[in-house]
């Protein structure tokens, strides 16, 4: 249903399917490739979804991309809001949900802490968006809540 969600479900046959349902079915063995439903990817007005499908499963062609969560150093200043709102932290890190640091030594799930006035990411093999499944797969908790804009998930 992830994967449907994001085409364009008009059902037009311009992939060989007789629906889109069954295209997403398609995708998810590996069977076809993004590129192969034309108008997700020539059509400005799927430019939203395309993305977002390429998020979950990888480019046009099928080439899985790489999360990278990076904190730009020059503008984070320490604050901790990473920390304390990050889900995963609060979930093993119950000291977080009072907004407090993290309890000594980092848990192995822990993702964001605070060292020497920098934020610092962990173990990004526990962040929502490669661990997790359905919405919280969406997870941009950290990037949207940073002050400083210092956060930015990317795919590359
Ligand atoms: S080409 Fe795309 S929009 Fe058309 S049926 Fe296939 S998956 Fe659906
Ligand atoms: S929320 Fe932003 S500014 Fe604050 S510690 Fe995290 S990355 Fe740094
Ligand atoms: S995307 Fe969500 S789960 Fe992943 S590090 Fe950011 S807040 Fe935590």
């Amino acid at each position: 249903m992830e994967i449907y969600n994001f085409l364009p479900q008009t059902n037009c046959k311009k992939c060989g399917k007789d629906t889109c349902m069954a295209f997403a079915l398609e995708l998810l063995k590996g069977n076809v490739k993004i590129a192969d439903c034309t108008p997700l990817v020539e059509e400005e007005k799927y430019s939203e979804k395309l993305e977002n499908l390429k998020e979950l499963i990888g480019d046009e062609e099928g080439k899985q991309k790489e999360l990278r969560i990076n904190v730009d150093e020059d503008e984070c200043d320490g604050c901790g809001i990473c920390v304390t709102v990050c889900p995963v932290n609060a979930r093993y890190c119950y000291s977080t949900l009072s907004g407090k640091a993290p309890d000594y030594p980092p848990d192995e799930h822990q993702l964001f802490v605070v060292k020497g006035g920098k934020c610092e990411l962990l173990n990004l093999e526990h962040c929502r968006r490669v661990a997790a499944e359905g919405r919280e797969r969406e997870c941009r908790v950290c990037e949207t809540y940073c002050p400083r804009e210092a956060v930015k998930i990317e795919y590359v």
